[in-house]
């Protein structure tokens, strides 16, 4: 089937049927990012029936890369940046280096000359930025050092990938044996690529850190939302093209040092949470152009040489990465996690092998071996994760040495398995942002036993030496909740905005104790009913409280 609107076609049937299979994947309880990925396939080339045009939706999935990696740099600072180099630089020169060689040894098994081992072995050695900034996000690990290093070495990456892209075409000659090479073209290339790396950083933090915030300013104060909205999209788009098409910069590393400028002004949140909803549509599009690009009959024709391409990328890297950070004096829980999440290859590997097989260096089979480990991988990388969550008690252990803590501590993170809480008679704090630490230190001035559940990453930090007991995860997922004894707990406070998510957790602990008093934190009429309907004993609604205390100070005197 076809119809002469190819655009419409891809979005309208990768978006709906990535919904389907996307619910499908959340009843079977794995990742969505499989649900994805199999749409593509349905809708691939490879798999009878309809098929959609697998160049536009890479260019779709570019879309959501920029608007990723937009949203990525607004939380970030050039200071965050400078202060993981250190770490990521070398970290993912190594990594780099050793998963190469790696590859260069896998083809030379496959009996491919030396120059295809070369791209094939930069082809393995890049992990896609979509893929584990999505793993990151989800595990709300961005703001941690931890995030800023994986970022770090993100960039790192992209800069090599830059840099092999221009100088793929100079030295092809070289990799295929000729010695007719002219280091000096090799040297010219290199030193344009890198100046205009250079001018486009300078550029966007002499001029852009001036000109964008002013613009975007500007059309805050024209007071129209929609104006805004679109001048942020105008400003992500914008930057990383002019970043592609005149400095040869990649589009997601135009759009992360866009969103970094960005990131010292105030402006910055609001601009990220504008992007939110279209930076989401876009990833999920980035992942059915990667399955629609996988064929499955390589499944059947080269099962071992797939089965070696993923164990480089899978195993090699990891322990790679494993290593190096550990080296670079960074504890084993961040070294664990970038190991997981560097396993896996996504669209630089893409746009590398396309390259190598177009200057004729690398063989077609290449391609099937890329794209077929790149797929797999991507869907094993979330059970990495899973299984790192349960590593993660034992890696914190390693880290923090044998010393006992002061005070009754950390129950575990994450899933099932999660060791009951000894507490009895307590309160439990569903949240500890903005709310929920006021409220934590209020209930612990009281003397509550408290428990508190929170999904960000710092808690646990937060509280270390405090007499609060801290479970790191979603407290929606019913084996956390499991594991705060609410049967035995005198109060529940959902200290969460929003209202979905608390209602889950709301209902859930009304069935394991019917008589708790649960307290829940709503910001509008509709989500009052709703947690009231769910078994809230008093939901508070944050609107109203502060406009009872804006009337409250409406009667004070004018110099209180
Ligand atoms: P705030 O809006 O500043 O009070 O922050 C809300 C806090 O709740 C943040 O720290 C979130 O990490 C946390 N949070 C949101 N949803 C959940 C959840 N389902 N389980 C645990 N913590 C959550």
């Amino acid at each position: 089937m076809h119809t002469d609107s190819p655009l419409i076609d891809i979005v309208v049937v990768g978006i709906g049927l990535a919904f389907v299979f996307g619910a499908l994947a959340n009843r079977l309880k794995t990742s969505l990012l499989a649900g994805y990925l199999v749409a593509g396939v349905a809708v691939g080339p490879f798999t009878p029936g309809f098929v959609a045009d697998p160049a536009l939706a890479l260019q779709l999935a570019e879309i959501g890369v920029i608007l990723l990696m937009f949203g990525v740099g607004l939380h970030f600072s050039v200071d965050d940046l400078l202060s993981v180099r250190r770490v990521a630089i070398p970290g993912a020169l190594g990594q780099l280096a050793v998963a190469t060689l790696l590859g260069i040894g896998l083809a030379r098994l496959f009996g491919w000359p030396m120059g295809a081992g070369v791209v094939f072995g930069l082809c393995l050695s890049v992990a896609s930025t979509v893929v584990l900034l999505r793993s990151l996000q989800d595990r709300r690990l961005m703001e941690t050092r931890r995030g800023h290093i994986a970022v770090g070495w993100l960039v790192t990456q992209d800069l090599v990938t830059v840099l092999a892209l221009v100088l793929l075409p100079p030295l092809a000659g070289l990799l295929k044996g000729s010695t007719a090479l002219s280091t000096e073209a090799i040297g010219v290339t290199l030193a344009i690529t890198l100046g205009k790396v250079v001018a486009f950083v300078a550029l966007m933090l002499i001029v852009g850190r001036r000109v964008i915030p002013a613009v975007l300013h500007y059309v805050a104060h024209t007071g129209s939302r929609e104006l805004f909205r679109l001048a942020v999209l105008a400003v992500a788009l914008v930057v990383a093209f002019v970043a592609t098409e005149v400095f040869g910069v990649s589009f997601a590393l135009g759009a992360f040092v866009a969103g970094m400028v960005l990131n010292e002004s105030q402006l910055s949140q609001r601009a990220a949470e504008e992007t939110l909803p279209l930076r989401d549509a876009f990833a999920v599009l980035f992942f059915v152009s990667v399955g629609m690009l996988f064929n499955p009959a390589v499944l059947v024709t080269h099962p071992l040489p797939l089965l070696a391409t993923m164990a480089v990328i899978g195993i090699g890297t990891p322990l790679t990465a494993l290593l190096l950070v550990r080296t670079l004096g960074e504890t084993w829980s961040t070294a664990a996690l970038l190991a997981v999440g560097l396993a896996q290859i996504g669209e630089f590997s893409f746009l590398l092998a396309d390259l190598g097989i177009g200057l004729d260096l690398l063989p077609a089979m290449a391609r099937d071996l890329i794209l077929g480990a790149s797929i797999l991988l991507i869907l094993l990388n979330p059970l990495l994760f899973v299984g790192l969550d349960r590593l993660r008690p034992w890696l914190e252990r390693l880290d923090v040495h044998p010393v006992p803590e002061p005070a009754a501590q950390v129950a575990e993170p994450e899933h099932e398995g999660l060791p009951m809480t000894h507490l009895t008679d307590h309160a439990v704090l569903v949240g500890c942002g903005r709310v929920g630490s006021l409220v934590a230190e209020g209930l612990l001035h009281a003397a509550w036993p408290l428990l508190v559940i929170e999904a960000g990453d710092d808690t646990i930090e937060r509280f270390r030496g405090r007499p609060v007991e801290v479970i790191s995860g979603n407290a929606a997922d019913p084996a956390v909740l499991q594991a705060a004894n609410l049967p035995e707990a005198r109060l529940l406070l959902v200290a969460i905005p929003e209202a979905f998510e608390a209602g889950q957790i709301v209902e859930q602990a009304r069935i394991a104790n019917p008589s708790l008093r649960i307290i829940a934190r709503a910001h509008f009429d509709e989500a009052v009913e709703h947690l009231d309907r769910h078994g809230a004993t008093v939901v508070v609604m944050g609107e109203r409280e502060i406009a009872r205390a804006m009337l409250d100070h409406a009667d004070k005197p004018a110099t209180a």
